[in-house]
């Protein structure tokens, strides 16, 4: 029976990745959200000791939103609550396993209690989901069994990950730090041009910060002066957590919009055929609709509405309905 349950639910999460968005030919939905050119992610992995004190203000000074992989036996008591505080502030707290062991080299069953008791564990403590993996000395196996427990998991090859990624159980990230060759806020800064350029998704991992003994440390200094230049660039750059783009890419994939049109009003009806059992689809997804002939405006009860150039752009999430009143 297990067997079948997980074969049933790799099937769902594959016809998923597979499944091709339905919109009126007047619609567009955007790559990443708000239109941005690009999404970026910081992905910090370990906890070392100057991530909480250090890296979580000077992000949190810039607005942006990270994803802490936390290896659970690794955590000491004093740090759950601050992880707890973390994650309700808009931060993601996830699984980088229990015991951080190659994963490559488990047996099946092995893998799947460190899925599952890493996830159990940063659940109960943070009170929030934990629902992407970031795979330990980026050594990724047992995806279907990662699937069970997780919608995307992160590894360390090197390169911005396309609009729609071949695997979300292998997404890329960028190692930064004196065993890489991005240390300085340029180096930083030419890769997330390159997400630009490639019109993709750039995720840096991040170990030590400053002098905390942590793995391949980068300088705060430098982050700080990166930081600066992606917030002066929202419309190049949506930077979010690893959970939140995935969400996305899932949402957007496989998004429908149907609309019913009276007279100058309009119904617009958006699901996804994506579905999961691992959360709820319910990041906001940007789209834009060209306004109806002898329309120079309109108003819409959706979030994060503009209109510009013959346009309303708006936020939508899956189940949901929104009318447009055109003037
Ligand atoms: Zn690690």
């Amino acid at each position: 029976m297990k067997k079948i349950h997980t074969f049933l639910l790799v099937a769902a999460m594959l016809s998923a990745a597979t499944a091709v968005a339905q919109i009126p030919n007047e619609y567009t939905i955007a790559p990443w959200h708000g239109f941005s050119e690009s999404a970026v992610t910081y992905s910090l992995d370990d906890l070392t000791s100057n991530q909480l004190p250090v890296a979580i203000p000077l992000f949190d000074k810039y607005g942006v939103k990270v994803s802490l992989n936390v290896v659970t036996t690794w955590v000491k008591p004093d740090e759950w609550p601050k992880l707890k505080a973390v994650a309700k502030s808009g931060h993601e707290v996830t699984s980088h396993t229990v015991n951080h062991k190659n994963m490559a080299q488990l047996s099946a069953s092995e893998f799947e209690l460190e899925c599952k008791e890493s996830k159990r564990i940063i659940t109960q403590y943070t009170g929030a989901e934990c629902i992407t993996l970031v795979y330990p000395y980026c050594a990724s196996a047992h995806k279907e069994i990662s699937a069970k427990y997780y919608i995307s998991a992160r590894c360390c090859s090197k390169h911005i990950e396309p609009h729609t990624p071949a695997d979300m159980f292998d997404i890329s990230s960028v190692g930064v730090g004196t065993e890489s060759d991005v240390n300085t806020a340029e180096e930083f800064n030419k890769w997330v041009d390159d997400g630009v350029a490639q019109k993709g998704w750039c995720t840096f991992l991040i170990h030590g910060i400053d002098d905390d003994g942590g793995y391949s440390p980068i300088k705060s200094s430098e982050l700080e002066k990166h930081l600066a230049y992606v917030a002066k660039n929202p419309q190049k750059f949506w930077v979010a957590t690893f959970a939140q783009i995935s969400k996305y890419i899932i949402e957007r994939d496989a998004l429908t919009i149907r609309e019913t049109k009276k007279s100058n009003k309009i119904t617009v009806t958006v699901d996804c055929k994506a579905k999961t059992p691992l959360t709820a689809l319910d990041e906001p997804v940007t789209i834009s609709r060209q306004l109806p002939q002898g329309c120079s405006t309109a108003k819409t009860n959706a979030k994060n509405a503009v209109v510009s150039g013959g346009k309303i752009t708006f936020d939508v999430v899956p189940g949901k309905t929104y009318k447009i009143n055109c003037k």
